[in-house]
């Protein structure tokens, strides 16, 4: 797969943008820099890769916006060999820029062609995460606790779930709203009977479908 010296150049510019947008942490900056966007894009639409902005990937979804990418992947504060449980993998995007930081990554897509495209495309990356087809709004109780989970389609609520599958000093990082706009909360185990929330700013996704999410 084609990664030439435009696209690197390209990959610069928007990791400047990321710095000007106050994202700090340089092991993430480093990931972007990395991983090659622009293979996640059909090829008619790769000038759109290395703007800093969603865009559709078909099935109604979208490949979230870098910002947005690069703000939740720096609340989930990941270390190398953390276990995460990615809820929504979309085109796939997400789960290489984790995978670069050297986390161990279960991944969870409720449509399946979605699914089906990631896995490929990811294999063939190189990248060897953990797919699972189904609704992740219960989170993936069978490979818990996680040392971070990361919803990226926005829920109507905490799903009590996600809580309960966070280990000892995990972090769970969701976009809690209505179907239009929704605050990326933070909620830390401190210890096995004390959460920390945190509000941060607003961002809009893609809805959180399933069990605990939104109908679809
Ligand atoms: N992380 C993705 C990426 O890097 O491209 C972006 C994900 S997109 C904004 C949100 C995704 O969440 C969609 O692909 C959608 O199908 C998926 N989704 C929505 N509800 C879900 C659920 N209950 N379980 C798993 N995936 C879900």
């Amino acid at each position: 797969m084609e990664d030439n010296y435009k696209q690197r150049g390209l990959r610069r510019r928007l990791v400047d943008i990321l710095i000007e947008k106050g994202i700090q942490d340089k092991k993430i900056l480093n990931a972007f820099s990395k991983v090659p966007r622009h293979q996640f894009f059909p090829p008619e639409f790769l000038s759109h890769a290395y703007q800093d902005k969603a865009f559709p990937i078909g099935e109604g979804q979208t490949i979230s916006q870098p910002y947005t990418v690069a703000f939740q992947t720096q609340l989930l504060n990941i270390s190398a060999n953390d276990k995460v449980l990615e809820i929504g993998t979309g085109s796939g995007y997400q789960c290489a820029i984790l995978k670069a930081l050297g986390a161990e990554v279960f991944t969870i897509e409720f449509n399946n062609k979605l699914f089906e495209n990631a896995k490929k495309l990811l294999r063939k990356m190189g990248h060897s995460a953990h797919f699972f087809c189904g609704d992740g709004s219960m989170g993936l109780k069978r490979h818990a606790p996680y040392s971070a989970i990361l919803v990226t389609a926005g829920a109507p609520t905490i799903p009590k779930a996600l809580i309960d599958q966070l280990g000892s000093g995990g972090r769970l990082v969701i976009p809690v709203g209505n179907r239009k706009v929704q605050q990326m909360v933070r909620i830390t185990r401190t210890s096995e009977n004390k959460l920390i929330k945190e509000e941060f700013a607003n961002f809009s996704f893609v809805p959180l479908v399933g069990e605990d999410g939104w109908d679809k």
